[in-house]
């Protein structure tokens, strides 16, 4: 079975559109995400679009404020500040990376909490990891909602997420945890990935590295996720780290890349920015 984040995501913009005519007739205006984007790497405008042209899809205000690659740290502060004060901005995201002179920690813990649609700010790290009320992090909540779509049971199954970053590889190992899996969080200095990987009845692949999940590393009947985007250098497509067509051979389960994690990603975003606005209007 192969999950389309595409269509799922599809039907969980359409029914935050539904929503929003009434809440802008209850709340008197419309969702707001405020995206910045500092400098001009051509990945990064293209997210930076998606998550633009997502916001207007499903009838948010939409506002993208493009700094040049030379913005200083100072002035990127001083911008989230400006966002965080503006009662009319609900949610605040600076695409990341951020360009090598500015400190990406100094950024994230800059936006206002109650404005981190991203939930990456560490008082949200916190109290995800407390199982406190949070903003999740919507990569892993997308892969939460896509297996639950696919229908796969994660209570009492065997999780093995490769990679450890804050923004993909550890929040979804906890979401996993939560929902009772066991898991198995792997990274560059795990020894005999494909012996760990093998164990998986779930593999997420949250790497960056092309096609580095082949088919001798996936058990039989396995449910596989795939997180990662690449360029594949012989196509110019992008590809994600599972080898898509042998690993389809052996998965029960598996999402594609494009039109996978990334749609999901994006969807769960707009549900962010909802939960943000709402908690705003109801001066949570
Ligand atoms: P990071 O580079 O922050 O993390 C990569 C992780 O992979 C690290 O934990 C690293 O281990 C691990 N790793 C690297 N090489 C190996 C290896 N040979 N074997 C096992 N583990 C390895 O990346 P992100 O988590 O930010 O992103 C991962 C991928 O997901 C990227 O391709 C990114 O573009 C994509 N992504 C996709 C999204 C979507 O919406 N579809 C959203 C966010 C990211 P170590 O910790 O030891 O260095």
């Amino acid at each position: 079975m192969i999950i389309s984040g595409k269509d799922l995501a599809k039907k969980i913009k359409a029914d935050i559109a539904e929503k929003v005519p009434v809440l802008v007739e209850k709340y008197g205006r419309a969702p707001h995400l405020a995206v910045i984007l500092v400098g001009e790497d051509p990945a990064s405008q293209s997210y930076v679009k998606s998550k633009g042209k997502d916001a207007e899809q499903v009838g948010y205000k939409s506002t993208t404020i493009r700094m040049p690659e030379s913005t200083s740290e100072e002035e990127l502060l001083a911008k989230i500040a400006e966002l965080n004060a503006d009662d009319t901005v609900d949610g605040v995201l600076v695409q990341l990376p951020v360009p090598k002179h500015i400190d990406e920690d100094r950024v994230i813990e800059a936006i206002s909490n109650d404005k981190d649609v991203d939930g990456f700010h560490p008082a949200n790290v916190a109290s995800l990891w407390q199982k406190r009320p949070c903003v999740y992090p919507c990569t892993p909540k997308g892969i939460i909602r896509m297996l639950d779509e696919a229908g796969v049971d994660i209570a009492g199954k065997e999780a093995v997420v490769i990679g450890r970053s804050n923004i993909v590889g550890l929040p979804m190992a906890k979401l996993l945890l939560d929902r009772n899996a066991t898991v198995t969080v792997a990274h560059s200095r795990t020894k005999n990935l494909a012996e760990v990987t093998r164990r998986a009845d779930i593999l997420v692949a949250a790497v960056g590295k092309l096609r580095m999940v082949t088919a001798d590393m996936v058990a039989p009947g396995a449910v596989v996720i795939d997180v990662g985007v690449n360029r594949d250098p012989e196509t110019g497509k992008l590809a994600g780290d599972v080898d898509y067509d042998a690993v389809c051979e052996v998965a029960s389960v598996i999402t594609p890349v494009p039109g996978g994690v990334g749609p999901m990603t994006r969807a769960c975003l707009m549900e962010n920015t909802l939960e943000c606005y709402l908690n705003h209007m109801q001066g949570k």
